[in-house]
């Protein structure tokens, strides 16, 4: 009504101004203090969430032997992150100003910070710590190097180090001969011409230029082409603009996949500059709940599984000229999928160009898929690499990498350094480590630039790894497997290549998925080490040994499709009309187990019926690009009248366990803030309901997110996610309700997702899972940890210490029988 429209306005105002004026309040020191901690919290709830336990899962002896080694290795980062902890001294990666400069005000937070840690005697001295931590590195390296250490000058470094790492040089991958001078005579050139100028300048430098008219030839003749070329020779940005500049975009748009959402990202930024427009216009890039796009675009980068959703809205991609599925090698399961539904397309689209694009020489098997489509390589231009070993294993990798890095930052000429790691919390491990280890030298070493690369990293602080590295300093970059071939970062010159990498693996006995450290295969380690031989010969060393290398690497990494949960998929092909999947067109089939399994569970969420047709209920889940159980939910929340309610839970278990946060000093306060939220012991899923609405009611205010302990970050994300289900909800027809009072309501559309999900209490104290029953327990940050209902549905399992269920909420048993009749009887 009317009044109530004027009443919540009148609120919403008192709130903005109480909000602006509180605001105030709050220093900028004790915003970034803030912000310290809710990273510090972030990164302990990561690593918690990384670990894995394997219980109660029968496996071979080979497999528990390689288990328990990834036990042992999570063991480690685990405490080398304790030890990160207790060193105190946290500068987040905002700390660097745009100009790549400290941010003086947030180091002098930090310092601050310290100086408030340090005991009243070393305050006397401010340097006292330092001094000892040097002193004590002196005396160690003298034990160790023997008296002779004392005469060295002060420019050599070898008392850096704790422990050196030994590498045995085992061989030098061949470069190709190219002109150096002339390449850098006319890299100097370039220095002074406009942006753009140069930027052209830098493309006709790219490997890939010389072979512009050859490619644009093929392309005219060839429907399909696979095309091979080194990493960084300018597949992803030149092939889509040349394509354009040759007339492509007048007939459709140019598609270009990423099996990244980062580099999608990255490389659409660089091209728009490249062309001269802007971000979103000509060029723009989609990923999941994220389009920047426009009516303009023609260059559309975007993730392998967006251009897959794009054949639900349009089976012949109509709007599309060209599709480059680029990064091809890589496998993933979008990918693969995407293969057989382009390959099928291109049968009755002649005039659709197919460009399949790869990095590794692997590429035969490209074009015996494609019907032996012609292979065009594009000449490599890479220096030789030098490729060294450790001389013994070692066990903690991470610690291995810092070492080395900051060996090469002392003992090797100027050039960049590589560091692959597998994720986001070892990042940002290494990281505090790294700066934590070079603080102790002082002025005594070279500026070290530490430029993190991973998924989340926010956008902005992305493109600092793109800029140059300052004269006399020297850039080591961490990163993911992103820089192993979607990204690359010139001025390279050193790799460090622990190994690893983090993969999907699945059970289809359990349905179980989990993301796990694993080693990288043969052809992982060949790319890691070329990307130190781009601008100059390079080194690469390796943090295992020869002997590991040539016996315990795989030649190649497995495809996705062959190791993941293929529910969702399985959805997509179904609702494409693609009925027979023991026989769709994989390169590789997936295991038919899994298969099976996936049919199971959409059968068991009504999507398929008995005949394993797509449903009405089935169709509009396949609406939105959430796993099955979740897209149920929303689907069933017709039901209960309470979309709206739905799909803000949906929204708020998208954005992950980033929530809420736990500062170290005020975890008291943190924990109160969140019991808050769970009054009346109404289940983990009502009370993200409940933030949400609340955040909402204060007119989506930052200040409510710091007093409540939440992160406005993830609030932020959760509304644009939730506006996106909204709109999905309008597609498919399920009207906007809520009703927020009818708690069992919701909770029914919950178990009507999630029912596979649920278990009962056992008298010890855990759960036992209803259908495949293993013992789990709940997790300790839900609010019903203490209330033990004895039946719950739950999220998503975790495996840490235990097998713990995240995000729980009570059920009555006779809601199974209720909803899923056909999966629950009642016995007796
Ligand atoms: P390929 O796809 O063959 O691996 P790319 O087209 O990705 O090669 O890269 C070509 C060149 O463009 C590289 O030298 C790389 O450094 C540069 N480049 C790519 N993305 C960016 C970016 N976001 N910022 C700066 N330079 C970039
Ligand atoms: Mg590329």
């Amino acid at each position: 009504t009317q009044k109530e429209k004027e009443e919540a306005i009148r609120r919403s105002n008192a709130l903005e101004k109480d909000d602006s004026l509180a605001f105030r309040k709050v220093s900028r020191q004790e915003y970034l203090k803030k912000r310290e901690e809710k990273k510090l919290d972030e990164l302990r709830g990561d690593i918690e969430d990384e670990q894995y336990l394997f219980e109660g899962v029968k496996l071979t002896e080979a497999e528990k032997r390689d288990l328990q080694y990834k036990k042992e290795i999570y063991e480690l980062v685990k405490k080398r992150t304790e030890d990160a902890d207790n060193a105190n001294e946290y500068r987040m990666p905002d700390a660097y100003d745009q100009d790549g400069g400290v941010n003086q005000e947030k180091r002098f937070s930090v310092a601050m910070q310290r100086y408030r840690d340090t005991t009243a005697e070393e305050k006397m001295n401010p340097f006292a710590e330092q001094e000892a931590w040097e002193e004590h590195q002196i005396g160690k390296a003298r034990l160790k190097y023997g008296s002779k250490n004392k005469k060295q000058t002060s420019d050599d470094y070898q008392f850096v180090f704790e422990d050196q790492i030994d590498f045995i040089k085992a061989s030098v991958m061949d470069g190709d001969n190219v002109d150096y001078e002339e390449m850098e005579d006319s890299l100097e050139k370039s220095k002074a011409k406009s942006a753009l100028e140069a930027l052209l300048e830098e493309r006709k430098k790219l490997p890939i230029y010389p072979y512009r008219d050859e490619l644009l030839k093929a392309v005219d003749e060839h429907q399909v082409l696979v095309i091979v070329g080194e990493t960084g020779s300018g597949k992803t940005t030149q092939i889509p603009q040349y394509l354009h500049e040759a007339g492509y975009t007048k007939r459709g748009m140019i598609a270009c996949t990423q099996p990244r959402r980062v580099a999608a990202m990255s490389v659409a930024a660089r091209v728009s500059q490249e062309m001269g427009v802007k971000l979103g216009h000509e060029v723009g890039y989609s990923i999941r709940f994220e389009d920047c796009t426009s009516e303009k675009t023609i260059v559309k980068y975007m993730t392998d599984g967006m251009l897959l959703r794009e054949f639900l809205g349009e089976p012949d991609l109509a709007s599309y000229s060209v599709v480059m599925v680029d990064e091809a090698h890589e496998r993933t399961l979008s990918t693969d999928i995407l293969f057989g539904l382009v390959k099928d397309i291109s049968r009755f689209r002649p005039d659709l160009k197919l460009l399949i694009s790869s990095a590794t020489l692997d590429a035969e098997k490209f074009s015996d898929y494609f019907d032996s489509a012609p292979i065009f390589k594009i000449p490599g231009r890479r220096y030789p690499v030098e490729i060294n070993f450790t001389k013994a294993p070692e066990a903690d990798y991470l610690d291995a990498a810092i070492v080395t890095s900051l060996q090469i930052h002392v003992t090797q000429p100027p050039g960049d350094i590589l560091v692959f790691l597998t994720g986001q919390e070892e990042i940002e491990t290494a990281e505090e480590i790294l700066k934590h280890r070079t603080r102790g030298l002082g002025t005594k070493i070279a500026e070290l630039m530490i430029c993190p690369i991973y998924a989340n990293l926010p956008t902005e602080l992305q493109a600092k790894i793109f800029e140059p590295t300052p004269e006399g300093a020297r850039k080591v970059v961490l990163a993911t497997n992103i820089a192993e071939t979607s990204l690359t970062i010139d001025g390279i010159k050193y790799v460090i290549d622990p190994g690893f990498c983090k993969m999907k693996s699945y059970n289809p006995r359990t349905g179980m998925e989990s993301l796990l450290i694993t080693p990288i295969s043969k052809a992982s380690a060949m790319q890691r080490a070329g990307r130190s031989g781009r601008t100059g010969p390079g080194k690469c060393f390796r943090l295992y040994t020869a002997y590991n290398f040539h016996n315990d690497l795989d030649d190649n990494t497995v495809p996705e499709i062959q190791r993941t949960n293929l529910a969702n998929v399985v959805l997509m092909l179904k609702s494409l009309g693609i009925h027979d999947l023991l026989h769709f067109d994989f390169m590789d089939p997936p295991p038919a187990e899994a298969l099976l399994k996936a049919l199971e569970l959409l059968f068991a969420l009504s999507a398929l019926n008995k005949l394993g047709e797509l449903t009405k209920v089935g169709r509009r889940m396949a609406e939105f690009p959430l796993d099955p159980m979740l897209s149920k939910m929303i689907v069933a929340s017709e039901k209960y009248t309470c979309s709206e309610d739905i799909i803000s839970i949906a929204a708020m278990l998208s954005v992950g366990n980033s929530i809420f946060y736990r500062p170290k000093d005020k975890q008291v306060h943190a924990d109160n803030a969140r019991l808050n939220f769970h009054t009346g012991n109404v289940g983990d899923h009502i009370a993200l309901l409940k933030v949400y609405n609340s955040w909402k009611e204060t007119n989506y205010s930052t200040q409510w997110c710091y007093e409540n302990y939440i992160q406005v970050r993830s609030m932020k994300r959760a509304r644009d996610i939730r506006d996106q289900l909204a709109g999905l909800l309008e597609r498919v027809e399920i009207e906007l309700t809520s009703n927020s009072s009818d708690v069992d309501g919701i909770k029914k559309s919950i178990t009507s997702g999630f029912f596979p999900h649920s278990a009962r209490l056992q008298k010890n104290g855990s759960y036992r899972t209803v259908k495949h029953p293993q013992t789990v327990h709940i997790h300790p940050s839900s609010g019903l940890a203490q209330v033990l209902p004895r039946w719950v549905v739950y999220h998503e399992l975790v495996l840490t210490t235990k097998e713990y269920m995240r995000q729980i909420t009570e059920l009555k048993p006779d809601w199974l029988v209720e909803i899923a009749p056909h999966y629950y009887q009642l016995k007796d």
